[in-house]
C-alpha cells in the first residue's frame, strides 16, 4: 500500500483546520488536511454565525482579538467576506442581577482593549425602539458582528488549496500512530506520514487525543437554531442576553436567525436535529426581547455538534504525551469567531515554536493524568 509523505497532517476541516492549512501553505509548508465529510460540514458550517468577542472568557479574548483582525482581512485572505458584517453585538439584561453582570464585564473588556459601552434603559429604548419592556440595560460591542457560516470554511479551503495545501474530503481517519519520529495516519485504504499532526477534529478531537493517551472529558454540544421567513429589516445588531438562553440576528434580506436551547445529536453517526419544544421556548424568549417578532413564521430549524469542555474553553496547544502533536478542539459553542485566529496560531506553533497569544489556560494537561 502506498504511503504519502508530507510535513504536517491536519485532521478536521472546520474553521481551525482550514485556517491552519492556509497559514502553513502560505509559508511554503507541505500539508495535507483530512476531512471525514465535506469541508465545513460540521459545526463550522452550520452555526449561528455570531462573530462576537463580548462575553468571552478573559483567557479567550487575546485569541478573539487576533482572530478579529483576520476577519477584517477576509477578502484579501480568502477572496470573500463570508457576509461578515460589523453590526455590533448588543448584550441585553432583563433583571438587575443581569445588569450587574454587564457592568462587571466592562472591566474585563477594558483589560483587553475591547471597545464596549453600557447603554442604560432610557437610551436603549430610544436607540432600539423595537425592544420589549422587559429589557432594562445593554452593553454594545461595536466591533462585533456576524457572518454566514456556510461561506467561511469553503473559502478558506479554496485559498489553502491555491496556496499549495492538499485537502482530502471523504477521508475519515481511522488509524493513528506515532513511531517516535513520524505520525502514520490511515483513512480507509489511504495512508500518510508526517512529522507533525494537528488535531482540529472538533468534538471528535477528543477521540484523536485519546488515541495518544490524552483522554479528556469533552461532551457533544448541540445548540438549537431556527430561521424565520424574511420580514422587514429592522434589527441591526447581533443580539444576545446575559445567561445566553436566546440570541438572534437579522440579515439584510429580512430573515431572523434565532438560537436558544439544545437540540439532540449522536456524534457517532454523526447526526443532529433540533428539538421542537426548545424551538418553541426560544421563540417565546425572542418575542419577549423583540415583541414584533410575534407571528414571524419559522421556515427551518437545525442543530449541529460542537465539543464542550467542562470549563467551557477549548483545548489548544501541544500534546503532553507526544512531540509535534498539537491540539485545537472543544470550542464549547463559540469557536466560529476564533477559527481564523486559531489556524494562524497553530501554524506559528509548528513553524516558530511559539505564538504571541497566551495558551496556558487551554493546556490539555488540565484534564489529563500527566498534567505537571
Ligand atoms: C448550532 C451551532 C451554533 C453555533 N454558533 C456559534 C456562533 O454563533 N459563534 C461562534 O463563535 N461559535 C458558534 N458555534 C461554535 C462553533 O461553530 C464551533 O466552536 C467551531 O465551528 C468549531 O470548529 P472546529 O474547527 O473545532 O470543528 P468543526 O467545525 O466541527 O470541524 C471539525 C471537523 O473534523 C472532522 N473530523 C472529525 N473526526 C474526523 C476524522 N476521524 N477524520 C477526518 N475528519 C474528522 C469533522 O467532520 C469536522 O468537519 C456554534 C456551534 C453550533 C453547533
Amino acid at each position: 500500500m502506498s504511503v504519502t509523505d508530507t510535513e504536517v497532517l491536519i485532521i478536521g476541516a472546520g474553521g481551525a483546520g482550514t485556517s491552519a492549512a492556509l497559514h502553513l501553505a502560505q509559508r511554503g509548508v507541505p500539508c495535507v488536511l483530512l476531512e471525514r465529510g465535506l469541508v465545513g460540514g460540521q459545526a463550522s458550517g452550520v452555526n449561528y454565525g455570531g462573530v462576537r468577542q463580548q462575553g468571552r472568557h478573559p483567557a479567550e479574548l487575546p485569541i478573539a482579538r487576533r482572530s478579529m483582525a483576520l476577519w477584517h482581512r477576509l477578502v484579501e485572505i480568502a477572496g470573500t467576506d463570508a457576509e461578515f458584517t460589523v453590526s455590533g453585538h448588543l448584550k441585553l439584561a432583563r433583571t438587575p442581577e443581569e445588569e450587574a453582570e454587564l457592568v462587571a464585564y466592562l472591566d474585563v473588556a477594558r483589560a483587553y482593549d475591547l471597545p464596549l459601552r453600557l447603554v442604560g434603559r432610557n437610551a436603549l429604548h430610544v436607540d432600539y425602539p423595537w425592544l420589549g419592556p422587559k429589557v432594562i440595560a445593554g452593553s454594545l460591542a461595536p466591533e462585533d458582528g456576524a457572518a454566514n457560516p456556510r461561506l467561511l470554511v469553503p473559502a478558506l479551503a479554496r485559498a489553502a488549496r491555491a496556496a499549495g495545501a492538499v485537502i482530502e474530503e471523504h477521508a475519515k481517519v481511522t488509524e493513528l500512530a506515532f513511531d517516535g519520529t513520524l505520525f502514520q495516519v490511515a483513512a480507509g485504504e489511504r495512508r500518510w506520514r508526517a512529522a507533525w499532526l494537528l488535531n482540529t477534529a472538533g468534538f471528535w478531537g477528543g477521540t484523536v487525543a485519546a488515541a495518544f493517551d490524552e483522554a479528556v472529558p469533552v461532551q457533544p454540544l448541540s445548540p438549537n437554531m431556527m430561521v424565520t421567513e424574511p420580514i422587514r429589516y429592522f434589527i441591526e445588531p447581533n443580539l444576545g442576553v446575559v445567561g445566553g438562553n436566546v440570541y438572534l440576528r437579522q440579515i439584510p434580506r429580512g430573515n431572523v436567525i434565532i438560537g436558544g436551547g439544545h437540540g439532540v445529536s449522536d456524534p457517532a453517526v454523526p447526526w443532529s436535529r433540533p428539538a421542537a419544544e426548545e424551538t418553541r421556548a426560544a421563540m417565546a424568549l425572542a418575542t419577549a426581547l423583540v415583541p414584533s417578532l410575534a407571528g414571524a413564521c419559522v421556515i427551518r430549524s437545525w442543530s449541529g455538534i460542537d465539543g464542550e469542555m467542562p470549563d467551557h474553553i477549548p483545548v489548544i496547544g501541544p500534546s503532553r504525551t507526544t512531540p509535534r502533536l498539537i491540539h485545537a478542539f472543544g470550542f464549547s459553542g463559540h469557536g466560529f469567531q476564533l477559527g481564523p485566529g486559531v489556524g494562524a496560531i497553530l501554524s506559528e506553533l509548528v513553524l516558530d515554536g511559539a505564538t504571541d497569544v497566551p495558551l496556558a489556560p487551554f493546556d490539555i494537561g488540565r484534564w489529563t493524568a500527566r498534567a505537571a
